[in-house]
């Protein structure tokens, strides 16, 4: 329920409709201050109790509108708090019209190899860093990351070439060891739905780039965000890497509809990574092309310097060169849409 009072009304009108609420176990967060103060409620309550508190407000002096919701998502909505999100990394920010490509490997395999990642990608245009220290893996046999080494030298190709960096975080607590490093925490596919993380997330003073679980629906993504605005980070971006289908000759299916849909429903800056969605990098920027056309705010992609040596992920990696030319050609789709990559 979002309750919208006139503007100009007195602060004890608004005391009032918060005093209402609680009186009916309910507790009312202001989603903006002014001009026009906006309160909302976002925990979910019955039909009959939302019509009579309906009832109850309506009444009050200074209310000028009562909407109800019927999604369970709130604080991420569009509609429920009007707002848009813009996040700004660096000299980049993400979700105010410019497009933010972060690129670098799969994984940080080592200090040399990341730090020259990391120059291969900056002269190209790239405006975020990434690599994981901490790999959630298929196998367990398989690399797995140089955990805290690997944020360091994560740390170092920042200094070196200015890039802020995005790397996963997969436990709750390590939360603050990996935000201790990074600019950006990531929530992979796999740990989508875990609520602890999220959680944990949501009492980081970092930004998160929240990654679509391979099985996740868009509404279960978007909850999965709102676990995070609702413990006091309202700085999220979602991100679409492709979900599990029938087809296998993709790794996973881009759902390009899920950009503009996300757009639509929530505020929270779209990403795109079509890395993980193709699992071969010949289609990487065509699908790249596709998102930033759709809307999407940032691309994430793999690259590497020798992706048939990859640790992890070198199928679909670009080489440096790939990728300055797929900088290229997203440049020219961004200019298009009305839109730009700064430096390229
Ligand atoms: C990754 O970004 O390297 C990664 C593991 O991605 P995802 O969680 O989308 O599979
Ligand atoms: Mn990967």
């Amino acid at each position: 329920m979002v309750i919208t009072m006139k503007s100009g009304c007195l602060k004890r009108n608004v005391a009032f409709v918060i005093k209402t609420l609680e009186s009916k176990g309910c507790a009312a967060r202001i989603i903006s201050p002014g001009p026009k103060v906006v309160l909302g409620l976002v925990e979910e309550i019955n039909h009959s109790l939302m019509e009579e508190i309906r009832g109850l407000v309506t009444h009050i002096e200074g209310v000028e509108d009562i909407n109800t919701f019927d999604t369970t998502w709130k604080l991420v909505s569009r509609a429920f708090t009007g707002k848009t999100t813009a996040i700004k990394v660096g000299s980049r920010t993400i979700g105010n019209g410019e497009v933010v490509v972060m690129a670098g490997p799969c994984a940080v395999e080592s200090r040399e190899g990341i730090i020259a990642v990391a120059r291969e990608v900056a002269a190209r245009g790239a405006g975020i860093l990434r690599g994981g220290a901490f790999k959630p893996r298929t196998s367990p046999y398989s690399f797995r990351g140089l955990g805290e080494d690997g944020l360091k030298h994560m740390a170092e190709a920042r200094e070196i070439t200015g890039l802020p960096i995005i790397t996963e975080v997969i436990t709750p607590h390590e939360v603050p060891l990996v935000a201790k490093y990074a600019d950006i925490l990531q929530i992979g596919a796999r740990n989508m739905q875990n609520f602890a993380l999220l959680e944990a997330a949501g009492e980081a003073d970092r930004p998160v780039m929240l990654k679509r679980g391979m099985m996740g629906t868009i509404q279960e993504l978007l909850l999965c965000a709102e676990y995070i605005v609702a413990r006091g980070n309202g700085k999220v971006m979602l991100c679409e890497r492709g979900i599990r289908t029938y087809e296998t000759e993709t790794r996973n299916t881009l759902d390009i509809a899920a950009v503009p849909l996300l757009k639509e429903y929530t505020h929270l800056p779209v990403v795109v990574d079509p890395s993980h969605a193709a699992g071969k990098r010949e289609l990487v920027p065509a699908m790249a092309m596709a998102a930033v056309a759709a809307g999407a705010d940032a691309i994430m992609v793999e690259v590497h310097p020798e992706p048939d040596k990859a640790f992890s992920d070198g199928r679909q990696s670009l080489t440096p060169d790939a990728f300055g030319v797929m900088m290229q050609q997203l440049a020219r789709v961004a200019q298009a849409v009305d839109r730009h990559i700064p430096g390229v």
